[in-house]
């Protein structure tokens, strides 16, 4: 085995297992959750930048040669400037009639509080896991959902600036749903910020263009960049499957699991996209759709 098919194999566990202990690290010397989070996710970003140039999956994508890596980082920084604080002030605006619906509904004190952290942890995962499951099959499955997403899955390439390449719709739709049983159950705030954290890493890895390597196993539980490679395929078998970004847990159960050992990956995107080029017209395409072409079926 070659030095570089041994770092291949241990690039995953080095970094999600980094990058997680760094946040344990973090948040046991009494650091604020959101500033260590926000300086996290930058570092986590020109972390991952840095591999792929020195391990790259495959050798003919790069950040620095996609054309559109100019539209990802337009994406990337108005969900960053944009996006995201309007969905941390939803998900505030949520908590605030959650917690009043909590007593109505007699959900308070349902979150199992003296479970060992990681036990809560795992909860907590799962139930986020198995939203952002249904919401992502429901990005593809009603059309004018998919006109958002379409923009995510537009590109040919898959490199680092992807992960953030999504329509600012789609993240506030994601905003408004998918906290909402985590809070209705009543997780605490640590519980979020570690969810919020794990997502981040896990997305980037997905999207990267890092030569990650795994059991054949593996694809069973663990977010491999080659389970979200089929995913992001332009053959619609596998573009609707393996909607699951953190683990195919959901997909397994759902009947919607390819396993890349199984699955030739063909061309990435979306055949015969009808995503324009152009970023001001990236923005706009999913609204104009919705009066042009809503009722065709999803790509
Ligand atoms: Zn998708
Ligand atoms: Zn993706």
């Amino acid at each position: 085995m070659t030095l570089r098919d041994r770092l291949a194999w241990i690039s995953f566990p080095v970094l999600m297992g980094g990058f997680l202990s760094l946040t344990a690290w973090g948040l046991a010397q009494g650091f604020e959750p959101a500033p260590l989070g926000a300086t996290l996710t930058v570092l986590n970003f020109f972390v991952i930048l840095l591999v792929e140039q020195v391990l790259p999956r495959n050798p003919a994508m790069n950040v620095f040669r996609d054309r559109q890596s100019v539209n990802d980082i337009g994406h990337g920084l108005l969900l960053a400037v944009l996006g995201r604080p309007l969905g941390g002030a939803i998900s505030i605006w949520l908590m605030v009639g959650l917690a009043q619906l909590r007593g109505t509904l007699g959900l308070e004190g349902v979150w199992p509080a003296a479970w060992a952290f990681p036990f809560q942890l795992g909860l907590g995962l799962g139930v986020w896991t198995f939203c952002d499951y249904w919401i992502h099959r429901s990005l593809h499955t009603f059309p004018r959902l998919w006109w958002f997403h379409a923009v995510h899955h537009d590109t040919p390439q898959m490199h680092i600036l992807k992960s953030g390449r999504q329509h600012l719709g789609e993240e506030l739709f994601s905003a408004l749903l998918k906290p909402i049983p985590l809070l209705l159950l009543g997780a605490p705030p640590e519980i979020m910020a570690w969810i919020g954290l794990w997502i981040v890493f896990d997305g980037n890895l997905v999207h990267s263009n890092i030569d990650q390597r795994f059991p054949g196993w593996a694809h069973y539980f663990l977010p491999t960049v080659q389970l979200h490679n089929l995913h992001h395929s332009q053959d619609r078998r596998y573009q609707d499957s393996n909607y699951s970004g953190s683990s195919a847990i959901w997909d397994v159960l759902f009947g919607t699991f390819s396993h890349p050992h199984r699955c030739p990956l063909g061309e990435l995107g979306i055949e015969d996209s009808p995503v324009p080029r152009g970023f001001a017209a990236q923005l706009f395409f999913p609204i104009r759709q919705q009066w042009s072409r809503a009722d065709e079926t999803p790509q």
